[in-house]
């Protein structure tokens, strides 16, 4: 048994960082890093293959990176034998190891971890220092104090605060342009003619390391969710760096217009795909604000684009974080809207006749990955619609999507898609009947059902149940102004025209619970 290790440095998959606040002042003669494959991280939810996969050959590309600067590592590789399957067990084995002075670790992104690292330090009776996360532009504290004595939090002030102090988008004191915000430029569709050529987001060909994850991922996880053989996520810094160049080239100066439309057998159109190398810390966000900035700046992307984009990051990305650890643990229990049905089985493989869902279920489970609209009003928008309980729509995000760690996924997902926090980070609900989702793609061309209808054979489920909702909700809804023209709408209707609507939305309901058997 080796004595006299300084300090135990606890690295999770999401903190894979060179430069993070854990590792800056380690002493290879002195100090160890510890990082563990353990199956609770893919089994808590039932994680998508490619999360898993990613996760798992990220974090080996970065142990390998460590160890050929001569750090010492202590890694636990998911099929090693006697691998005790969670964080905390295989923290505790190597703390009997090593017998470390003191853990270091930076912040975790997840609740659940943070509390189980904090009692195995406790219970080992060790020092366990936490580290700011450095990663983010804003910290936690920092939210706190932009939280206190305000009544309602928004993200508009927020962000506005985020660009003065860190000098983004500037013009003296003023904002770049005149305006803070240029989301109305930022919400256009494709018309008829459709989206044509979308340049394609480079190719990151799996090298030995994500060859062997995948395998083992196929060999230990064969039942879950998704799919591996289109498998493309950078899992290493300079990867990382690929895909933001060629995203600041290629889609940028079109991300803003096209930010919110949707297109058949189109997953990817002009988003980044950089959520989850920012969210494992292969990327720094500071660095792909930077460099949006200067296309700007440059005169290569428009105003309208970078400033949709940096608020994307700047904006909701800092700010979902914020609104995480002021509320947890408590915020996952919410559920204002008292939602209680089960989540729809179709979640899980895309079977459906509605065509927005089966393409948006489709690609998620496909690649792991949909975008910002699909996940808010199309996945999103029905759950809500249908009242599923939003702790089942939490697990589902949490499962199926590669970027996603519970300090971001949460507060979108339960807040904003769900409204079960109340209107903490939404000040309405975001409903929709399908007609918008007609406006913003082509889906509704190939589906059975017609989106203009709400009742009879060919009606649209989203907009049956969008009405159904209002109806349902009106009450606790009317006092929110924002809400006041879709209410007017209800209030129009006859009493026969509610029956009918609240028939339909029930049948639908029925059909839906039928095929779970
Ligand atoms: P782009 O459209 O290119 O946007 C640029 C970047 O901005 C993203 O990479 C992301 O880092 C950031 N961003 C954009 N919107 C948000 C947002 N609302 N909150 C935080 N950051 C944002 N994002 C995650 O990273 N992980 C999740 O688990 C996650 N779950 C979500 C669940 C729901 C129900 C909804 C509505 C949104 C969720 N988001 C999540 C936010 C957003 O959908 C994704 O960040 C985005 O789709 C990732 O794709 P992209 O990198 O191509 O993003
Ligand atoms: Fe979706 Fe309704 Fe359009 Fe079909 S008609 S694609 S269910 S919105």
């Amino acid at each position: 048994m080796s004595k006299g290790l300084r300090n135990l440095v606890v690295v999770l998959g999401d903190q894979l960082d060179r430069q993070s606040s854990a590792l800056v002042d380690l002493d290879p003669d002195q100090d160890r890093v510890w990082m563990a494959e353990v199956s609770e991280e893919s089994t808590q939810v039932w994680s998508h293959k490619a999360r898993t996969a990613l996760f798992l050959s990220a974090m080996r590309h970065f142990r390998d990176g460590l160890k050929e600067e001569g750090i010492k590592v202590h890694y636990r590789q998911l099929d090693d034998k006697g691998n005790r399957g969670s964080l905390a067990a295989e923290l505790r084995a190597a703390i009997h190891k090593y017998q470390p002075e003191r853990l270091i670790m930076v912040e975790p992104g997840d609740w659940r971890v943070q509390e189980s690292m904090r009692t195995v330090a406790k219970e080992e009776g060790l020092e366990l220092e936490e580290r700011e996360d450095r990663h983010f532009l804003s910290s936690s504290d920092d939210f706190r104090k932009h939280a206190k004595g305000r009544k309602s939090l928004r993200m508009e002030f927020f962000y506005r605060e985020m660009r003065r102090r860190h000098g983004i988008l500037m013009d003296g004191d003023q904002p770049e342009g005149g305006d803070w915000n240029y989301d109305k430029e930022n919400r256009g569709d494709f018309g008829k003619k459709g989206p044509g050529q979308v340049p394609m987001p480079p190719r990151f060909a799996p090298d030995p390391i994500t060859r062997e994850v995948m395998d083992l991922v196929e060999r230990r996880f064969p039942d879950h969710p998704g799919d591996l053989r289109h498998f493309n996520w950078p899992v290493t810094p300079q990867e990382a760096e690929v895909a933001l160049d060629a995203f600041l080239r290629d889609r940028l100066p079109d991300f803003g217009k096209y930010q919110d439309a949707m297109w058949t057998e189109e997953p990817f159109l002009y988003h980044s795909l950089l959520s989850a190398a920012m969210n494992l810390k292969l990327l720094d966000p500071r660095r792909v604000i930077r460099k949006a900035e200067e296309e700007y700046r440059a005169g290569r992307a428009p105003l309208a684009a970078v400033e949709g984009f940096i608020r994307q990051i700047l904006g909701w990305r800092e700010y979902v974080r914020g609104i995480y650890w002021l509320y947890m643990p408590d915020y996952l229990e919410r559920n204002a809207l008292q939602a209680r049905n089960q989540l729809p089985p179709f979640y899980w493989t895309g079977e459906t006749e509605m065509n927005c869902l089966q393409s948006a279920i489709g690609q998620t489970l496909e690649h792991g990955y949909a975008h910002h609209i699909q996940r808010l009003m199309v996945t999103g928008l029905y759950t809500l619609l249908f009242g599923v309980d939003p702790k089942q729509v939490h697990e589902w995000y949490l499962a199926v999507y590669v970027d996603a760690i519970e300090w971001v996924e949460l507060p979108n997902t339960l807040g904003m898609s769900q409204f079960g926090d109340g209107g903490v980070m939404a000040s309405k609900p975001y409903v929709a009947s399908g007609k918008y989702i007609q406006r913003m793609s082509n889906y509704c061309e190939e589906c059975p059902y017609d989106p203009a209808k709400r009742t009879g054979d060919k009606a649209c489920p989203f907009t049956t149940l969008y009405w159904d909702f209002l109806i349902r909700h009106r009450e606790r809804l009317s006092s929110n102004p924002r809400m006041s023209m879709q209410l007017k709408n209800v209030a129009r209707l006859d009493r026969e025209e509610i029956k009918e609507i609240q028939q339909s939305a029930t049948q639908h309901r029925r059909s839906v619970a039928c095929s779970q058997g």
